[in-house]
């Protein structure tokens, strides 16, 4: 995941930030999109919905000793076992095996390698019957580090927390004749881009037909999002820039196209526009391929590019100047210029309906690290594709004294703080499904809410898009 650290959504929450809009631009834009997320939750009773939901419930208090059950009994050991066997994005075949060995055990009906990817799996339940659709993402992939792939964003513990849920809600769908079904999926290299593992399933058609979804996540606090859009870490364009040009002697260059100089020249070119791009503008290059040797001249240089803006309206003016720049560049230096817009991240959309009951129930389950106020809207699938387009949640309590992406974290994930984050997040996401899948007024409110946010955003896109305006630019008529 691309997520900020605890210091970062700590100031976001202390600057009250429940809105999604982070610039006066998108502010002035949301006109009161903003007020009516607010009011839409007024009138739905989010509060006393939740109030209703958590009470004490026989049925839901088996469900959750289930899923206490198969964590301590097996799932825990997976966990750990994948935590201690890590597996970079798109290579996770051990974890897959593990886990999919597990929910074939359990009457899931396993297909390994959808959507053209051989580590992602869509599992179905062999018992399930007409109804809610139960959805479950599980990731599995580890960061690549100097040293080696390790665990340090703890996606080890999300299949086999997603197993525990998954198989005690599917065990009490059928014993009490309870309609509805659970699909779990297997999402691979969510720290990989390209493919987005998730897009491209999305593309697919994979997640059609559910209902809802949850996933955890590792987090060194208890927190959830508000209501609305938006995303960790702003809308993001991956391009890259490929520059063909022809080889010569170093010493009779002149015979030759310098590929890596139009490289450095589309570098340069950025940096030029920089001051008249908006402030909040992130655009950050590495160069892929620079050429062999010293003294052949390169006919062949690339660069790969992240470019982010918090929303998607703007970016497209940006990336397509950083395009232009790349053309620019080519012109230049007589070479030619392949971009290739490999992938892109965009808002999800959080609902409190959701959001809120996921804060309760970790908080009744002994979450630690609570951040009292609502951080600020995001989905709960970093690529905005699935989350943007189903009803869910993230469940992210508590599982370590660190931030993500770091040692600290990795070793935590096989000691007590991460063991009763993940038993929490199992507990959460079973809870947050069972009351799904057995209260018609909650799958109300999930749908109401969040096609309203769906205008809401289509509202706020349109907005954004007179916000925008390019200047005129006029010059003297060409001559003849
Ligand atoms: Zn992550």
């Amino acid at each position: 995941m691309r997520r900020m650290g605890m210091l970062v959504i700590v100031v976001l929450v202390a600057a009250a930030a429940c809105a999604a809009q982070e610039t006066p631009t998108e502010k002035e834009a949301a006109g009161d999109v903003v007020t009516q997320i607010h009011q839409l939750d007024q009138s739905l009773g989010v509060e006393p919905m939740v109030k209703k939901l958590t009470a004490p419930d026989a049925q839901r208090e088996k469900v959750e000793a289930r899923v206490k059950q198969l964590w301590q009994s097996e799932l825990q050991a997976m966990s750990d076992w994948i935590t201690l066997h890590p597996e970079i994005g798109f290579t996770e075949h051990n974890a897959v095996a593990k886990l999919t060995d597990y929910l074939k055990a359990h009457d899931f009906e396993v297909t390994v390698g959808v959507a053209g990817l051989p580590t992602a799996f869509v599992a179905k339940y062999r018992k399930g019957t007409p109804g809610p659709n139960l959805g479950i993402i599980v990731e599995y992939d580890a960061l690549r580090g100097t040293r080696g792939a390790f665990h340090g964003d703890q996606h080890s513990a999300q299949g086999p927390v997603g197993l525990a849920a998954a198989v005690a809600v599917s065990e009490f769908l059928t014993e009490t004749h309870t309609p509805g079904t659970v699909t779990v999926y297997g999402t691979p290299g969510e720290e990989m881009m390209p493919p987005e593992a998730k897009t491209v399933m999305w593309d697919a058609g994979v997640f059609k037909g559910a209902d809802i979804i949850v996933r955890s996540h590792s987090m060194p606090n208890t927190a959830r999002p508000a209501p609305g859009f938006g995303t960790c870490c702003m809308n993001i364009d991956g391009v890259h820039y490929t520059f063909y040009g022809a080889p010569a002697h170093e010493l009779t260059a002149w015979n030759g196209r310098n590929a890596l100089e139009a490289v450095i020249k589309l570098f340069n070119n950025i940096d030029a526009i920089r001051s008249n791009l908006r402030p909040e503008t992130r655009i950050q290059g590495v160069i892929t391929e620079g050429g062999a040797a010293p003294n052949v001249v390169p006919d062949k240089a690339s660069a790969d590019f992240y470019i982010r803006y918090p929303d998607s309206v703007y970016l497209a003016q940006v990336t397509e100047w950083v395009n232009s720049a790349a053309r620019a560049a080519a012109l230049a230096t007589g070479t030619k210029v392949v971009i290739d817009h490999y992938g892109h991240d965009r808002d999800g959309i959080s609902i409190a309906s959701l959001a809120e009951l996921d804060f309760a129930y970790m908080k009744m389950f002994g979450a630690t690290g609570i951040i009292p106020q609502p951080a600020k809207p995001q989905g709960y699938d970093e690529t905005g594709s699935v989350s943007s387009q189903i009803p869910g949640v993230g469940v992210e309590a508590k599982s370590s004294n660190f931030s993500n992406h770091t040692y600290g974290m990795l070793a935590d994930a096989t000691t007590d703080v991460g063991h009763h984050g993940f038993l929490i997040d199992a507990e959460t996401e079973a809870a947050i499904l069972y009351d799904f899948a057995t209260h018609p007024e909650l799958r109300s409110a999930v749908h109401t809410e969040f096609t309203r946010i769906q205008t809401l955003f289509g509202e706020y896109q349109k907005a954004l898009e007179k916000a925008y305006p390019q200047p005129q630019v006029t010059g003297p008529a060409a001559k003849p």
